[in-house]
């Protein structure tokens, strides 16, 4: 935990560049929830005052929440148009780090070319460097990662790197791609284990120990997802456990909700014990009973995957919104491997236990929320990419790529109050910023309200907040968030996203190339 130095810093003289004034102001660190005015100048918080402040431009926020803006540490989708989705749900940084992408070099310049309402990164992807180094020789050959997840669903017509030990020399090799990621400042290393879970033990302990040498965490999407053993994802969990005790490396657990499954209870209770005993484990998850992945992924080739995920029916798996069948799930899977699809491990919106088993990974005391936010896709499964806006109706993703941080605040503090808002907001704020900070120095700025903090802030009505995006139609923007400042600019004011307004700034680890 860090020392909270930035709570004692003295406010700064003003007149301030932009004043919010009046607003229910909430810092998840130090517990501050009262009527505040915010003064910030260029791209930092100056100024946290009971009594009014001179701004250049002041906003009235008067029966608004005023708070850290939302950290995403799971977002695949760093289009421009995934940004702006996610720019309207109150996020002010998204990160891909579960999957991650290679080359980082590549992936920073290209996203700085264009610009983003939001602060983004990457970690080094261990996928990466096992595809280019298990399927060197394929044919027809694959062109070198550049930066994109395009890259990575092609790679799901060849099967080679998901399910193939490596040898030593290869380990070797992958390991060099990962470790020229972390070099470029990727923040940590990206194991997508699910999608090549035939990975032997000692890559893994290799990939652990690299991240020890560098000080910094994994991001892992364990390789099973079964809720039956054996290769349950109980058994991937203590993997992943063992491996951060053995080697003392942070490894960050992804999406604790939709590996666990209908398990998650006595998942949950395994990584509590295991950060009790001190183990350096984290986690996170979303708001949502159904996962999104591609069609072709190991999790469904197994003839047994239903009982595995604990699904009765292919209709639990949804195309473009549409129930799928058996058929249908098999001709896609063959045509179009890399094809997204949903599926409906739980179904809280019909069946209470099934809310309840959310609730456990949602609410997991210490747990982030993150959205596992995907790429937009159109009605051909093509990327949505560049300077679109609005996304075209018919655009596709899992509606997380939406709504998870309006949904988790309508749904736990809002409605059901299982919450209270401050502790909401350490999970959508303080906590992900810890998860980084020690790695990524930038991070300390990040996730709290306080005087020196960056200028990241989410300006909501907690009476209206809310997701609109659903299975069926996922392209609608959440409402309720009234401004979005990033880096001391507006990115959304008064509701609307500014277009033109493209503050978003790399959190990158410092580049030793
Ligand atoms: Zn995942």
């Amino acid at each position: 935990m860090n020392t909270n130095a930035l709570n004692i810093k003295p406010n700064e003289p003003g007149p301030y560049d932009l004043v919010i004034a009046n607003g229910r102001v909430i810092d998840p660190e130090t517990g501050l929830d009262a009527t505040r005015h915010v003064g910030i100048k260029g791209d930092r918080i100056a100024a946290i005052s009971a009594t009014p402040l001179q701004g250049t431009r002041t906003v009235d926020a008067t029966g608004r929440v005023v708070a850290p803006g939302f950290i995403d540490l799971h977002a695949h989708g760093q289009e421009l148009p995934a940004t702006r989705m996610r720019a309207y749900d109150g996020v002010t940084t998204a990160l891909e780090l579960e999957s991650g992408l290679l080359p980082i070099s590549d992936f920073y310049a290209d996203v700085a070319k264009e610009g983003r309402p939001i602060n983004y990164g990457a970690s080094a992807a261990w996928t990466y460097g096992r595809i280019t180094v298990m399927e060197q020789g394929a044919q027809p050959p694959l062109p070198p990662p550049d930066g994109t997840i395009t890259w990575f669903d092609n790679a799901f017509a060849y099967t080679g790197w998901q399910n193939t030990l490596a040898t030593d020399e290869q380990v070797t090799q992958i390991l060099n791609w990962v470790e020229t990621g972390l070099k470029e400042g990727g923040i940590g290393i990206g194991i997508n284990g699910g999608y090549a879970p035939g990975y032997g033990r000692k890559e893994y302990y290799a990939l652990a120990q690299l991240a020890a040498r560098y000080d910094v965490p994994t991001f892992t999407h364990v390789r099973y997802v079964s809720v039956i053993e054996p290769n349950s994802a109980f058994e991937a969990i203590e993997e992943l456990i063992s491996l951060a005790a053995d080697t003392g490396t942070h490894m960050h657990l992804c999406h604790l909700g939709s590996t666990s499954g209908c398990d998650v209870t006595d998942c949950a209770d395994l990584l509590r014990k295991a950060q009790e005993r001190g183990v350096r484990v984290t986690t996170e998850s979303y708001p949502y009973g159904a996962a999104s992945t591609a069609i072709g992924a190991q999790t469904f080739r197994n003839p047994n995957w239903m009982a595995q995920r604990g699904v009765k029916s292919y209709s639990a798996v949804e195309y473009d919104g549409q129930p799928m069948t058996e058929a249908s799930f098999n001709a896609l899977q063959q045509s179009d491997p890399g094809a997204i699809v949903v599926l409906h491990f739980l179904e809280p919106e019909t069946d209470p236990a099934d809310q309840k088993l959310l609730d456990t990974s949602v609410l997991y005391e210490g747990a982030a929320i993150a959205s596992d936010a995907m790429c937009w896709t159109d009605s051909q499964g093509n990327l949505i990419q560049g300077d679109v806006w609005p996304l075209p109706t018919d655009a596709f993703a899992h509606p997380r790529s939406a709504g998870t941080y309006a949904r988790f605040v309508r749904q736990y503090v809002r409605e059901s109050q299982k919450l209270p808002l401050l502790e909401a907001l350490r999970k959508t704020s303080l906590i992900p910023a810890q998860v980084l900070e020690k790695s990524v120095p930038q991070m300390r700025g990040k996730g709290r309200l306080q005087v020196g903090a960056d200028a990241d802030i989410v300006v909501f009505d907690l009476n209206t907040i809310t997701d609109r995006a659903t299975y069926v139609e996922p392209a609608q923007t959440s409402v309720g968030v009234q401004h979005l400042i990033v880096n001391g600019e507006f990115a959304i004011q008064d509701g609307q996203l500014l277009l033109q307004s493209l503050p978003g700034r790399p959190v990158r680890r410092p580049v030793q190339v």
